[in-house]
Parts: C-alpha cells; sequence; structure tokens
C-alpha cells in the first residue's frame, strides 16, 4: 500500500510526501520550516523519520525550508544538476555525501521506492518531474510544466495516479491584475500548465495508461479556483465518456494545507 499527502500545493509554496513499505520520501519543500514540521506531524511523521527529499526545481515555492532542512536533518538531496548547481548559487551548498545527482530517464531507488526522473519544459534549468514505481504500481509528479511535449507520452509512465500541475484558467490569468510579463511567463511554453491542458493530459493518461486517480495541483490564488480546475478536467473527461467518481478519480489538491491522503 502507498500513502500520497500533498502537504500544500501552489503558487506560493509545494511539498509532498510518499510513503510506501518503510520508506518516507519528502518531495519539494516550499513554505517554512516550521510549517514543513507542523503538515507532517499531522501525519503522525516527523523530518527525522524521511529517507531523502526530492527537488523538482530550484523556485522558491519548492526549495524555501531546505536551508532549515539541511541544518536540522542528515536527509540527502536529490535533484537534477542544474538544481544543485542553482542551490549551490542560493549558498543552499550541502555535503558532497549529501548532494544526489539525477538525471532524466535514470531511474534509481531510494529505499523501497524506485524513482524514474524526467525533464520538464520550465524556466529554470533542470527542472524535473517523478514517476514513482511501487511493484506494478506507478505514480507520477507533474508540477511546473509549461506544456505537454510529446515525449511525456513515453515519459510519464503513471497507471495509478497523477499529481498533475492544472496551474490556471487562461482567461482568468489574461484579465487579472498581474503584470504583463508575469502572464506571458505563467502563459509561455516553459511557464505553467493551464487547466485546459491539463485536462486533455488527464484524459490521455486515463485512456492510454488506465490511470484510476488523479489530483489537480499547484493552483494559481489569482487566476483559478479549486471549482474551476475540477469542473475543466471533469467537463473534458465526460465529454470523452469518462465519469468521475465511476471510471476515476479526480480531486483537487489544497493550496495552503495539508490534503486527504491518496491510498493506492
Ligand atoms: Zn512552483
Ligand atoms: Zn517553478
Amino acid at each position: 500500500m502507498t500513502k500520497f499527502t500533498s502537504l500544500y500545493s501552489g503558487s506560493d509554496r509545494n511539498a509532498s510526501v510518499i510513503e510506501y513499505k518503510n520508506t518516507k520520501i519528502l518531495i519539494d519543500c516550499g513554505g517554512s520550516f516550521r510549517q514543513l514540521c507542523e503538515s507532517l506531524k499531522e501525519l503522525d511523521l516527523s523530518v527525522d523519520e524521511l529517507d531523502g527529499v526530492l527537488i523538482t526545481h530550484s523556485h522558491s515555492d519548492h526549495i524555501k525550508a531546505l536551508p532549515m532542512l539541511l541544518k536540522h536533518t542528515d536527509l540527502k538531496v536529490y535533484s537534477s544538476l542544474g538544481t544543485h548547481e542553482e542551490l549551490y548559487d542560493f549558498k543552499m551548498d550541502m555535503e558532497a555525501e549529501r548532494r544526489v545527482i539525477i538525471a532524466g530517464g535514470t531511474k534509481f531507488y531510494i529505499n523501497d521506492i524506485l524513482v524514474n526522473p524526467f525533464d520538464t519544459p520550465h524556466d529554470t534549468g533542470g527542472s524535473m518531474g517523478f514517476n514513482f514505481e511501487f511493484g506494478e504500481k506507478i505514480m507520477t509528479y507533474a508540477t511546473d510544466v509549461g506544456h505537454i511535449p510529446v515525449e511525456f507520452k513515453d515519459w510519464i509512465t503513471a497507471n495509478e495516479f497523477v499529481f498533475l500541475e492544472s496551474n490556471h484558467d487562461v482567461e482568468m490569468l489574461k484579465n487579472s491584475a498581474r503584470p504583463y510579463f508575469l502572464k506571458q511567463r505563467i502563459l509561455g511554453k516553459r511557464g505553467h500548465l493551464s487547466n485546459k491542458l491539463s485536462a486533455e493530459f488527464s484524459n490521455y493518461l486515463i485512456k492510454n495508461n488506465g490511470v484510476k486517480k488523479i489530483m489537480l495541483a499547484h493552483l494559481s490564488a489569482e487566476a483559478n479556483t479549486p471549482r474551476t480546475a475540477y469542473e475543466s478536467t471533469r467537463s473534458k473527461l465526460e465529454q470523452n465518456n469518462i465519469i468521475v467518481g465511476k471510471d476515476v478519480e479526480l480531486q483537487v489538491a489544497n493550496r495552503g494545507v495539508i490534503s486527504d491522503t491518496v491510498v493506492f
């Protein structure tokens, strides 16, 4: 049995935990160290029990608690060379034995969990997503993806559960008070995934990979609502004769607080 919990997910902070057999791993560590500890406590976990932390990329909403995490634990940090280089530039360097450089398409184990990372189109060096393999069951974690490159159809191997960005509604974003350059950045091919593209890819993953559970993630505070994101994917699936609640479970990750644990 695998348990996945989003501690918080959105444009301001991101962290999730996977528990499988005797292994517990953290994915990203945005937000404060205190909030991270408090959220883990809600799961009866502490940072000392973790077996490693995976970092998708070096934007602050994914790494803010890292300096304190490095200080208070001896956790290994798994990330791409590009991300490790940026962490070094941000003075978040660490001892060589804690720095694990991973590469897209090269699988590795963290204790019981097999991780298969893949590169993602985003505006920072070495941005990644992850497939996690638990025997036959596979889940994918993919946020901060500007678009769905054709390679994703091979790289994303989830057959059970997908934690997928559904960042913004394009019209809400265009009408928001955000500055022009930021709108262009978010809408760009290396920005964030719109509800529309997320819905289309969810449909693909259900039809082609047999995915059974989807959690929409990394929602924008200003250019999306949980209801808008949910309805976008639900209606797209319904147009394709996939019924939410019967053929697939669909949820939206909470922005600032812990979400329901997904078990599979
Ligand atoms: Zn982000
Ligand atoms: Zn980012």
